[in-house]
């Protein structure tokens, strides 16, 4: 039966599903897989906010729906939270709202916004959600390249202004998956002069706020002037937190485009758990400790792996944010083959960069999302499978 419609149906193909197929079948057949293509902390969630969850389990109170924004407590803590570390002031009624992860607010914002045959601007490359969401939305893609030259900040004097004056939304996202990317708060600036300019939108995602390392600490797209006039904020528990199951992230900023959002939302779900939120709450009233600690792990395993590429010709430089190394494949390699012959001879899973876009064609990332001794077994694996090309 052919039930999908016809925006199902011709979405690309989820890589991420076949590489999972084929992981399965080589670990029936006996082989040591390691996966280092996982986007998600293998770190457990502080106990802190578990023992927070559990409390706020126990009262009945919080059985109940909660407010279809989210309970006020959860968005306090995170108006609170962009006072205390960026210096923005935020209406945790109008320009707060709680999601059910930020993928999800990501996915609902598109719809939310797009009338059919509108454009959405994306990074290549880019979170494929995006890419899917735009689709499913009947809009249409186009992209704002990155500059792999400049720790693959977008190159905005890349896109026409014909092009900038055609797009009604285009989407951020520092620090950057695939690429590590990071930036400066001027980028956000061109950003939002770019947008009033051409007036367009702005929504940055910003699930790698702080995961950050060097002392270098990630800007607010919100700490430019003006940006709430025209831009939202998406945050995340999930990578920050260790909160990859918990789904709860938020957006913040422009109060027409949460309310637009909100008016999606509240037709297709009530919110998330109130006990979730407000053990949430209370890891973004946290002094961060748990974060720094976390980041501490990545940024060793991080400099073990960059250490081990250069060994093996494959220089990356040591980028500022997420968990991520994104690196080229060696000369001669498709990103495709060089994954799946990866997987196939040595049993190591590495995400094809081409799956992020075009412009990811030619790399490979790497998730810094397995303990240290599996992350050396991977890397010497690699090693002699570089080697032996
Ligand atoms: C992981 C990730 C998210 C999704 O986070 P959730 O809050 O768990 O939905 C969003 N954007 C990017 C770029 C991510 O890597």
């Amino acid at each position: 039966m052919n039930i999908s419609s016809e925006r199902v149906q011709s979405l690309p193909p989820y890589i991420f599903s076949r590489i999972n197929k084929r992981k399965k079948e080589l670990i029936q057949n006996g082989m040591d897989v390691i996966d280092l293509g996982i986007g998600a902390p293998d770190l457990p969630t502080p106990q802190f906010i578990i023992d927070e969850l559990v409390k706020e389990a126990n009262i009945p109170s919080n059985h109940r729906y909660s407010p279809y924004g989210g309970c006020q407590e959860f968005r306090e803590a995170v108006a609170d939270y962009y006072q205390s570390r960026y210096g923005v002031n935020l209406d945790p009624d109008k320009e707060v709202l709680a999601l059910i992860g930020s993928k999800e607010g990501i996915a609902n914002l598109i719809s939310a916004v797009l009338n059919p045959s509108d454009t959405v601007m994306v990074p290549d490359p880019g979170y494929p959600v995006y890419e899917s969401a735009i689709h499913l939305s009947g809009g249409t893609s186009t992209y704002l390249p990155l500059d792999s030259s400049k720790h693959f900040q977008p190159n905005f004097d890349a896109v026409t202004h014909d092009v900038y004056n055609k797009i009604k939304l285009m989407l951020l996202n520092y620090p950057n998956n695939p690429t590590a990317g990071t930036v400066d708060l001027d980028v956000f600036e061109k950003a939002v002069s770019l947008a009033n300019k051409h007036s367009f939108a702005i929504a940055q995602d910003a699930a790698y706020d702080l995961m950050t390392f060097g002392g270098y600490e990630a800007p607010s797209l919100l700490q430019v002037p003006g940006a709430k006039e025209v831009g939202v904020e998406f945050g995340s528990l999930s990578k920050s937190f260790n909160m990859t199951g918990w789904r709860i992230g938020y957006v913040v900023g422009n109060e027409a485009i949460i309310e637009a959002l909100s008016v999606v939302k509240s037709n297709t779900d009530t919110s998330q758990f109130l006990p979730i939120q407000k053990a949430a709450a209370r890891a973004l009233r946290s002094d961060l400790s748990s974060v720094l600690k976390n980041n501490a792990v990545y940024e060793e395993r991080l400099d073990h792996v960059i250490t081990a590429l250069n060994e093996m010709g494959i220089q990356v430089e040591k980028p500022r944010g997420t968990f991520y190394v994104w690196a080229n494949v060696p000369d001669g390699w498709s990103s495709m083959d060089f994954s799946s012959e990866l997987l196939e001879k040595v049993g190591v899973i590495v995400t094809p960069g081409n799956v992020f876009g075009s412009r990811g064609e030619g790399y490979f990332r790497i998730s810094l999302s397995v303990p240290h001794e599996r992350l050396t077994e991977a890397v010497s694996r690699m090693k002699q499978f570089v080697s032996q090309d």
